[in-house]
Order: structure tokens, then sequence, then C-alpha cells
């Protein structure tokens, strides 16, 4: 048989720090108020391990060479826009309060270049950034470790609760993303000074994800969780369309409605039993439902 010549992933993370590490990176978004807390530059990593039948970035799946920017170029260009972070306000709970924003790491999949990751991540906390990471947790638990002293709000999407169906939405079944996030919320127990939350997003496609079935488990699934800090609710849109179109010459979502704030709002009805922290939409000011 033929010998492995891959080395152990412990050693493979172990790989120091670099400033000058490469990662493809597909865009920034100076200014986005749609991912995380407060005003938030967000990062768009490229790659990503799953072909979401609904994703309106199909685009940054692709890695591409020309994208490609070192640790300490990227750290940079993101920290031209601190002085805003801190400084916004928006309507929170019917009130102007300011929400003290930060750095949104997405994509793609935000871990699929794990080490330009760590690295990236690892010197933005040297300047006090607040981080948000939106992810899928299709990864590897020695990812989520390392990354871990980094993050201080995890937006985990659950797609669906029902493996079958996930597969379909997503090309792979649901295991690893249970397995991780059940790993995660453990991991932040463990370490005593982390004061680091989880949210978990989910998207309303109608026809799709909308059961009551669906969301009463997905809701249960947040309200499991010890670090839980809100079940975000997305309406589904078609936004993403054209990317489709350019790219594969068709989307597979063609005729599914976008999800309408009735849609919205007979999910959160759904959920009101649970008294969970919900958010909603812009359009609905991120208001939390419950506390
Ligand atoms: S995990 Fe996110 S970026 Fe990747 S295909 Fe799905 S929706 Fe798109």
């Amino acid at each position: 048989m033929k010998k492995c010549n891959m080395p152990p992933l412990t050693s493979l993370y172990s790989s120091p720090y670099s400033a000058e590490r490469m990662g493809y990176v597909h865009s920034l978004e100076s200014l986005g108020t749609l991912d995380g807390p407060g005003l938030r530059t967000v990062v768009f990593l490229e790659g990503c391990p799953l072909k979401c039948i609904f994703c309106h970035n199909i685009d940054c799946g692709v890695q591409k060479e020309s994208h490609k920017i070192s640790v300490q170029n990227l750290v940079k260009k993101v920290l031209r826009n601190k002085p805003y972070w801190d400084s916004y306000e928006k309507p929170y709970c019917d009130k102007k309060v300011c929400i003290k924003g930060g750095v949104t790491i997405s994509g793609g999949e935000s871990t699929f270049q794990p080490l330009f990751l760590r690295d990236f991540l690892q010197d933005l906390k040297k300047s006090n950034v607040h981080i948000a990471l939106d992810s899928c947790l299709i990864t590897e638990k020695e990812v989520l470790k390392m990354i871990a002293p980094f993050v201080d709000l995890w937006m985990v999407s659950i797609k669906h609760t029902d493996p079958d169906q996930h597969k379909f939405l997503t090309g792979v079944n649901n295991i690893l993303v249970h397995k991780n996030l059940k790993f995660l919320d453990a991991l932040l127990s463990k370490n005593t000074n982390n004061s680091s939350r989880i949210r978990i997003r989910f998207l309303i496609i109608p026809g799709l994800t909308d059961s009551e079935e669906n969301i009463k488990k997905t809701g249960e699934i947040a309200k499991n969780l010890k670090h839980l800090e809100s079940l975000e609710l997305l309406p589904y849109g078609s936004h993403g369309k054209y990317k489709w179109e350019k790219m594969f010459g068709k989307y597979p979502l063609d005729g599914v409605p976008d999800a309408s704030p009735t849609d919205i709002q007979r999910a959160s009805e759904l959920l009101k039993p649970l008294e969970i922290p919900i958010l909603f939409p812009l359009e609905y000011h991120h208001r939390p439902s419950t506390m």
C-alpha cells in the first residue's frame, strides 16, 4: 500500500504565524450592517466545501490567483475602517444606542483557508477588534480550536435540521455541522475567560426550510446551546441569481419566491414558546423579540 505523506493535522496547524502568508480574498464590504452587531467591515474569503442551491455568493466558492493578498496587507486595508466601527448608532430595542462594530469574516466558507484565517485574526486582535465569524461549520475541530481565542461572535448557519434535506440544499448531510456545533459550545465553556457567543443564522426559504417542524427543531438546537447569543431569522432573496446564470447558465431556485415579512413573522411566532432571543432582518431594526 502506498504511504500517505500528508503531515498530521496537528503539525500542519502548529505552523507558526506569518504576516506574509497569502490567502484568497474575494472582496471587502467597508461598512456593512447586515452581518453582525453594529457597523462592520466584512471580509469575503474565497473557497467553500459546499454548493448550496440558494447561495447568493456562489462566486466566492472559486479561488482566483489574482485575488491573493498577504495577511499584513489585508489587516492594513481592514483597519482603515476602524474609526467608523465604534461610532455608529442604529435603532436597537426601540432606542438609538451605540452598538460596537468590528470585522466579520464571511465568504465562501470563512474557515476554508485555516492558516490564513488564523494569522489574519491573530493580527487583527492585536488592535482590539470585535471579530465575528460567519461559518457553516463544515471544518475540522482542530480549526475551531485554533481560531477560538480570536472570535467574539460565532455566526453559525443551520441550513436544515433534516439530513436529507440538508444534503439536497447543500450537497452534504448535516452530521458534521451538529457535531462541530456541540464541540464549539463545549469549547467555549472550557475557556472561562472567553465571553464569546454563538448566533444561529436561519435562512427562511419558502417551501424549503420553513416547515413548522424545521423551524421548531432549529429553535431547539439554538435553545440547547449554553453560549447562545440569539437566533437570527434571515429572509431568502434571489439576489444571487445573476451570478448563478453567469457561472452555470441556470439558477437552481427559479420559481421559489423571496421570503416575505409574513414568512418571518410566522417563524418568529412559532419560536416564541422557546423564549430565546430572536434577531430580525434589518428592516425590522434587529429588534430582539424576547429577553
Ligand atoms: S456555505 Fe455559504 S458560501 Fe458556501 S455555498 Fe453555502 S451559502 Fe454559499
